[in-house]
């Protein structure tokens, strides 16, 4: 039984997309764990599919896995890498999930005969969801402040659920265990050399229309909000002068949770939610930011993949090298380079290293394939990431080992020599939503290999998200050849880590490290990549 109340922190954004709730909520989250506080979060999405998984890339941005394999948005990657929170199934949840339970209880006939209805069935259904929220992190340490973040905009007609939602659970739990924060554009008009207010005041119009009031306005902005214009906030949006907070755009992420606090953020949380907590210890967060802006060296990873006009794509990666930088005092920046475009080698002259990433398609395949040839034959450090890893088998297989033509069957399925494959059993799975190998498996790693070595420990566990997987049967023509697979299922089946000895940095994973990268604890095979790319320039390469 819990012995201590739940909080409750909802999170809103209004007049457009793209504010940063996202990452305002997990730096929310960051600010009271370095109180002391237990946190959790719930992702509430207003979109109709049953989740991101099936959604394309280009539109959606990272599908972010968690460890109990579910898709999911990719603010949950923030909440992860912020916090020390763990998330999972019950962390992400759309208005599909939320209509296709309350239908499938309708079909079954719970609602004896009644009339289904958005209120209160939906609306039930979403309050339900954040009570499950909390009762999961019960089996955990349990939690202090649970972070319910809405996408979309106040406003969308497919918010209007989720928000009737909030407005019911304010009232059953007690407005004094509810804080409510929500996020709008402060736009500076270069013509009139003047700051506006007036989207602010209108998207809180519209949470008033719903019955709706926020307790403290997060301002987005590009500079700092004068007293003058915070009590004018303040005055036509009903909240006090010091719940009106200047959320200023920064050079790096990991900032947001000092700038939150310069500005007294988590103190005013703190007070509406009637909370004694200690002032928060953020050496961390001042250490990490200290090498972002002041780094000693700086490094340019090159990344070849599909999905490069919208980096968003790649969240995970991108913040994972960020952070491999930081042991060594370096900042780590990426070159994105279009794996279709990429026909002219010469490209790739000058790059320190080679990141080939997941993909899903046939399209660009080729340019990954040369793009590891050419890290692996001018000795240029190398990390394959699921796709990656395939890419990197086909090449070695077709360019070392004698295999022509050899690829995945994904991209050609009367390849001569398909060295990916469907495990036998799978070709019959039809449906696309969540049918991939999903979330953490267990790895073994072989002694004495670079992996091994990057670890420190021969038993790991990483999170996947795939469907085709190295066939088994060119495990000893490629050996022969000269590769290792040096991290394999327990049982041996599964190849889930290749790598080149004779190389100065050659490694590819068939899972996904960059989900459980963190600033403050980078992912040792990134950490290794990133040396390895110090290596060779010290070297003078
Ligand atoms: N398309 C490949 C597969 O399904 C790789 C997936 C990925 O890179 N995440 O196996």
């Amino acid at each position: 039984m819990r012995t201590r109340q739940a909080k409750y922190i909802f999170v809103t954004g209004g007049v457009m997309s793209s504010l940063g709730k996202g990452l305002a909520s997990a730096s929310i989250g960051a600010l009271l764990e370095a109180r002391g506080l237990h946190v959790t979060f719930l992702k509430l999405d207003p979109y109709l599919n049953v989740d991101p998984g099936t959604m394309n890339p280009f539109q959606h941005g990272e599908v972010y896995v968690t460890e109990d394999g579910a898709e999911t948005d990719l603010d949950l990657g923030h909440y992860e890498r912020f916090t020390t929170s763990r998330m999972g199934k019950v962390n992400n949840v759309t208005a599909g999930r939320i209509y296709d339970a309350v239908l499938a209880r309708e079909r079954h006939g719970d609602y004896l005969g009644g009339t289904v209805q958005v209120i209160p069935h939906i609306t039930d259904a979403i309050q339900e969801r954040i009570h499950k929220a909390v009762a999961a992190s019960e089996e955990g340490p349990g939690v202090d402040v649970i972070l319910v973040e809405t996408g979309g905009t106040v406003g969308d007609i497919e918010s209007l659920p989720f928000l009737e939602a909030i407005r019911q659970l304010r009232a059953s739990v007690g407005r004094e265990h509810t804080c409510f924060v929500h996020v709008a554009p402060v736009l500076y008009l270069a013509a009139a050399g003047e700051l506006k207010t007036k989207p602010v005041q209108h998207s809180v119009k519209e949470l008033q229309a719903v019955g709706l009031a926020p307790d403290i306005i997060l301002c987005r902005t590009d500079r700092y909000l004068d007293k003058a214009i915070k009590a004018k906030i303040g005055l036509f949006c009903n909240v006090d002068d010091d719940a009106v907070i200047t959320a200023k755009d920064v050079e790096t992420i990991y900032e947001v949770p000092l700038v939150f606090h310069q500005e007294g953020l988590d103190e005013k949380i703190a007070q509406v939610l009637n909370m004694w907590t200690g002032r928060p210890d953020l050496r961390q967060w001042e250490s990490v930011v200290q090498v972002l802006r002041d780094p000693k060296r700086e490094f340019t990873v090159t990344m070849v993949g599909k999905y490069v006009d919208l980096t968003e794509s790649y969240k995970s990666l991108n913040e994972a090298l960020v952070h491999a930088g930081i042991p060594i005092g370096a900042k780590v920046s990426i070159e994105y380079i279009d794996s279709e475009k990429l026909e002219d080698l010469s490209l790739l002259r000058d790059c320190e290293g080679i990141l080939v990433p997941h993909g899903f398609g046939s399209r660009g395949t080729e340019g990954k394939i040369r793009a590891v040839q050419y890290a692996r034959e001018n000795g240029v450090p190398f990390l394959g990431i699921c796709f990656g890893m395939q890419m990197a088998v086909a090449e070695f297989a077709r360019n070392v080992a004698g295999c022509p033509g050899a690829n995945s069957t994904e991209i050609d399925p009367n390849t001569p020599h398909p060295v990916i494959s469907l495990l036998p059993g799978q070709e019959q799975v039809e449906d696309k939503g969540a049918t991939m190998r999903l979330g953490s498996y267990p790895c073994r790693l072989r002694a004495g290999s670079r992996a091994h070595d990057a670890y420190g420990t021969t038993e790991i566990a990483e999170r996947h998200r795939h469907r085709y997987e190295f066939n088994n049967t060119y495990r000893e023509r490629l050996e022969a050849a000269g590769m290792v697979f040096s991290g394999n299922s327990p049982d041996g089946s599964l190849v889930e880590i290749v790598e080149l000895p004779d190389h100065p940095f050659f490694v590819a994973s068939q899972f996904h490290p960059e989900f459980k990268s963190k600033p403050f604890d980078a992912h040792p095979l990134f950490r290794a990549f990133i040396e390895a790319v110090a290596k060779r320039q010290a070297d003078g390469d």
